[in-house]
């Protein structure tokens, strides 16, 4: 091991490993079954992969243009247009990034300004303020009411400053699976009107909301799609989490800006997998059916937790369903997490790890992205505890 003598400041001094990278390796140094990190334990179709490979094997192996392939981003302004009502304009108003992380991390480094306030909902999803704290700004943080973990307007109204330049959403929410729904877009328009404050609105479990619910996606709100970034991720959509694929939509100036910092940090995103994606993705019923497929999986999952001493909360999209274990143990959370995933065999995230002060209502997720023999096998351990 090499021994360095460089002072380090560390930029992210309280920033440790990420939970899901933690939470995986000890799963499989358990061996137990894992319910932590969000991925799907289950292949995606393959027709995405026949049409990835036919472009490899016909030559399309070179670097792509900085915002992504053509007919990648026309297949996404279509597909927006369809849903959303909105139509972006495919040269300038669409970038395709290599996953929602980047495409985050890089909507805040081409934004955010040294002491500038970013406002987030807490619990929060991991990326979000470390990305904030590296380019030097300060996460304000709003709360999301436990236990149905809704937006306190009035609350955000008074958090926010002359200083806030941006405000980061996302529906349907990881970890708690809630959604913002047209009202909450409304009452943040009425917020943000006459400032420069600028929304990111990570969407990247867009077509996993259930019960009827419509996803309501910034992009149909046109006062508020005028001032935000809307992030979305193939990853969640088309289950290929490792491929690192998402897309970023805006404004042509916004995405001017966007875009400057995108081509330094990245400058584009492998060509074949985009060609496979755009091939693919012209069927609707491959994202529209997502809802339903996901629908099952956690009505399934909720089925097994029947006769558990486990008390769900609700889950109206994502892939990941909340639990309360007071009947169970009085360990705190990240505890009890380890506890399962050595003593139980099922490993879950503790939901502290996505509050800033650490605040533990004694609530775990799972991931239900998976097949029905695993949510079974789960089943019947999360029973007997
Ligand atoms: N935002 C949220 C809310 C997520 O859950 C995830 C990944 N699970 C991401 C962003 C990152 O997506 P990607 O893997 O495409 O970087
Ligand atoms: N977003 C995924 C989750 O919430 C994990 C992504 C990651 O491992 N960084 O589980």
């Amino acid at each position: 091991m090499l021994q360095t003598s460089v002072a380090i400041d560390s930029k992210l001094p309280w920033v440790g490993t990420t939970i899901f990278t933690v939470m995986s390796r000890l799963a499989a140094d358990c061996g137990a079954i894992n319910l932590s990190q969000g991925f799907p334990d289950f292949q995606a179709e393959p027709a995405l992969f026949e049409a990835t490979l036919r472009a490899m094997r016909e030559g399309r192996n070179q670097y792509p243009p900085m915002a992504g392939m053509p007919e990648l981003r026309s297949a996404i302004a279509d597909k927006v247009e369809s849903l959303y009502g909105a139509r972006y304009d495919t040269d300038q108003e669409i970038t395709v990034t290599a996953g929602a992380t980047q495409a985050i991390f890089t909507a805040i480094a081409a934004f955010v300004r040294g002491g500038d306030e970013v406002l987030v909902f807490e619990p929060v999803y991991d990326s979000y303020v470390p990305a904030i704290e590296t380019v030097g700004g300060k996460a304000v943080y709003a709360p999301l009411d436990f236990p149905d973990y809704k937006p306190d307007w009035n609350q955000v109204r008074a958090l926010i400053s002359p200083r806030t330049r941006m405000i980061i959403i996302n529906s349907p929410h990881n970890p708690t699976g809630s959604l913002l729904n047209a009202d909450d877009l409304a009452v943040l328009a009425e917020l943000t009107r006459d400032t420069d404050i600028m929304v990111l609105s990570d969407e990247v479990y867009e077509h996993i909301v259930f019960d009827g619910a419509r996803h309501a996606s910034v992009a149909s709100n046109p006062e508020l799609a005028a001032r935000s970034i809307v992030v979305s991720s193939f990853g969640k959509t088309y289950h290929i989490t490792g491929w690192k694929i998402g897309y970023v939509l805006a404004a042509a100036a916004l995405m001017n800006e966007f875009r400057k910092v995108h081509q330094f940090n990245v400058f584009t995103v492998n060509t074949p997998c985009q060609l496979g994606i755009a091939e693919y993705m012209r069927d609707a019923s491959r994202h529209l059916g997502l809802a339903g497929f996901y629908q099952h999986k956690r009505d399934f999952f909720r089925a097994q937790m029947q006769g558990s001493r486990f008390e769900l909360l609700p889950c109206s999209g994502t892939y990941f369903q909340l639990a309360r274990y007071d009947a169970i143990s009085d360990q705190p959370d990240r505890e009890f997490a380890r506890w399962m995933t050595r003593e139980v065999g099922v490993a879950v995230i503790p939901v502290s790890v996505f509050y800033q002060n650490g605040r533990d209502d004694r609530v775990v997720r799972f991931c239900f992205a998976k097949q029905e023999s695993t949510l079974a096998a789960a089943g019947e351990k999360l029973r007997r505890v």
